[in-house]
Formats: C-alpha cells, sequence, structure tokens
C-alpha cells in the first residue's frame, strides 16, 4: 500500500556505547534540521543528545531493556519515518536480537536506515527531508488475512 511520509518527520536516534559521543556530535552539527523534526530515541542516546542539543527528544527504554525492541514496534505501527543508528561493529552487544530485530523491522517497512555517519549525512542532505514522500510499503492487514484464508483450507479440524 502507498504510504506517505509527512514534511516533518518522526526521527528515531539510537548509538551504541562507543559511538554516541559521534551520535551527538553529529546531532549538534545538523540541529537546524533535527530542530524542524520530531525526534525520538532509546533512553541513554535520546538523553545525551537532547542535553547537548537542547532539542526535545521523547526517550524511551535504554535499548538493552527493550528500548530497541519499542522503537521497532512503532515502525510496525507506522509511527517512525527513519532510523538513525549509529551501531558499533567492533564489540558484541548483550541485545544484539533486538538490534537484528530493529534493522529486519525497518527493513519490511522501508524505513530509511543510517547506521553510520556517512549514511547519515547523505540522508540529512536529502531534498526529501523537507518534502513528503510517498512508498509503497507491505499491507501488514492485508497480508494477514491473506495468509489466514490461504492455510485455513490445510488446518485440520
Ligand atoms: P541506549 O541504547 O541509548 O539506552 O544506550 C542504545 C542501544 O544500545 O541500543
Amino acid at each position: 500500500m502507498k504510504k506517505t511520509m509527512n514534511t516533518q518527520k518522526h526521527i528515531a536516534l539510537i548509538a551504541h556505547d562507543n559511538k554516541k559521543d559521534e551520535l551527538v556530535s553529529w546531532c549538534i552539527k545538523n540541529k537546524a534540521t533535527l530542530g524542524g523534526h520530531f525526534l525520538c530515541g532509546t533512553g541513554t542516546t535520546a538523553r545525551l543528545v537532547a542535553e547537548a542539543t537542547g532539542l526535545p527528544v521523547k526517550a524511551y527504554k535504554s535499548g538493552p531493556l527493550g528500548g530497541d525492541q519499542q522503537v521497532g514496534a512503532l515502525i510496525a505501527d507506522g509511527k517512525i519515518d527513519m532510523l538513525i543508528f549509529f551501531s558499533d561493529p567492533l564489540e558484541a552487544q548483550p541485545h544484539d536480537p533486538d538490534i537484528k530485530a530493529l534493522v529486519r523491522i525497518s527493513t519490511v517497512y522501508d524505513i530509511p536506515m543510517a547506521n553510520n555517519r556517512a549514511t547519515a549525512d547523505f540522508l540529512i542532505s536529502s531534498g526529501y527531508m523537507f518534502a513528503p514522500y510517498e512508498h509503497d510499503v507491505i499491507d501488514s492487514e492485508e497480508n494477514a488475512e491473506n495468509r489466514a484464508s490461504e492455510m485455513k483450507n490445510d488446518i485440520i479440524k
């Protein structure tokens, strides 16, 4: 189904511990642009970004305590348009399954997602940052209905 992101985007910010400095400095650099959108993030990241930039950032739980899953659920509900997720590729994370799930669900719902600074720079300088963007997104209701009607004949009563 067609889904249109509004001009003002809902952007989720997440950084692993070794990447928090980098994300905070990226947010300071891009404060003017980020200030035109709705920001949220995992607990620690959201607080650090809010403090450093003065921008409002809605904080969910800390990533290892379920924050990544909360952000993933919001993506599945169509409530987040973009993910800036500075992940640490050099250190094992205790919540690795949650991180994989978040990346996966962002892919399912065609969410623009930056996993490093260069990608984030390209995203933030896109003309779509301040324009509506229409994309084709899987219709989860229709998908479940179709699957149920296909499978019901195979169910042994
Ligand atoms: P944090 O979570 O912002 O609470 O540190 C980020 C993460 O590690 O997923």
